[in-house]
């Protein structure tokens, strides 16, 4: 048990025998759905019992993925010989009621990830995405067994952890993958076509509403969007449509780190996006979350200004200002 190379990630899982579920942290994005699938559609191939199972229904725009339909959706999971965890290090995160698993695995790239010393895990906070490590780790047990079902929802991951290729975390290597991915059947068009040209009108409904809370904070180096309950009942949409509203606020020029909260129940939810000055992922893991230097969140169970004056005040040190 304990942190495991790349190597020997990869001779566990050739030896995994039994029972083995796959599962990913809620609100699963891209990369936590593409990780899951490319996982058990690689397993399968390897000739091992594997099944999907997430606290959530996947977001409609990933209903394109090889084997998207075989995911179960369940409170808990009952038993398996081993659970391997993508994308997130903590059991909380999986939005699951309980599990009761034998052994467990962990594969995950954040760089705030602190888990047990009783799993197994591969944690790698420099590598662009879930996917591109689970396909390294691929490679190394059998490169044979990456065929377009694999290769679909891993490009995909790396596509949205990336922003498109992005961000920050993009490497030479992230290309090299993609190159590697296309050569196994993945047509781009085909993949970004389906995660970026469905949008439901309900989608711009919501956004109509999100931008008009716009606030800025510290003379324009925060800015912050809310979405409210109330905006998705009027809008008609759902949770998942207000997937990438952050990118608004901090698409403005001048602006260090965008803010969004997310009505949940009991609560909220804060996505944090930085330009590159400030590290958000110590913010969110001050706060009881975590994430990346550029993306991180955190939850909290309090009114929406009392989650904003936290907030702000934390920023105000981090940016010099304030106190
Ligand atoms: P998003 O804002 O898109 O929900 O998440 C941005 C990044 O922060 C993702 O990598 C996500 O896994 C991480 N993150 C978001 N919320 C939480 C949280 O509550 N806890 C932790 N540990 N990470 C989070
Ligand atoms: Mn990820």
């Amino acid at each position: 048990m304990g942190r495991l190379s790349r190597e020997e990630t990869a001779r566990l899982i050739k030896e995994m025998s039994g029972k083995i579920v796959i599962t990913t942290h809620k609100s699963p994005d891209g990369d936590a759905v593409g990780s899951c699938l490319g996982w058990l559609n690689f397993l399968k191939k390897l000739g091992k019992e594997v099944k999907a199972v997430m606290s959530e229904k996947v977001p409609y725009f990933f209903d394109f993925l090889p084997d998207v339909e075989s995911v179960e959706v369940a409170e808990s999971i009952e038993s398996a010989d081993w659970l391997i965890i993508t994308d997130t290090s903590e059991f909380e995160r999986t939005g699951l009621k309980s599990i009761n698993a034998k052994s467990v695995l962990i594969i995950d790239h954040h760089i705030t990830a602190s888990p047990s010393e009783e799993f197994y895990y591969l944690i790698e906070p420099e590598i662009s995405s879930t996917c591109e490590l689970s396909y390294f780790v691929m490679k190394l047990i059998n490169e044979e067994l990456i065929d377009k079902s694999v290769a679909v929802p891993i490009y995909t991951g790396i596509l949205t952890d990336t922003g498109c290729f992005r961000y920050s975390n993009t490497s030479p290597e992230t290309h090299s993958v993609a190159s590697e991915l296309l050569k196994k059947g993945v047509e781009p068009y085909f993949v970004s076509s389906n995660l970026f040209e469905r949008n439901r009108v309900s989608k711009f409904k919501l956004l109509e509403y999100v931008l008009g809370t716009l606030e800025m904070w510290f003379e324009g180096k925060v800015a912050s969007v809310v979405v409210y309950k109330e905006f998705l009942k009027k809008a008609n949409a759902s949770p998942e449509e207000s997937e990438g509203f952050v990118n608004y606020p901090r698409s403005i020029e001048g602006v260090e780190v965008a803010v969004l909260f997310r009505e949940i129940d009991g609560g909220w939810k804060i996505s944090l996006r930085s330009k590159g000055k400030v590290d958000v992922s110590q913010i969110a893991k001050e706060l009881g979350g975590g994430g990346h230097k550029m993306a991180s969140g955190y939850e909290v169970r309090t009114s929406l200004s009392s989650a904003k004056r936290q907030l702000k005040e934390i920023l105000g040190q981090v940016l010099g200002e304030g106190k």
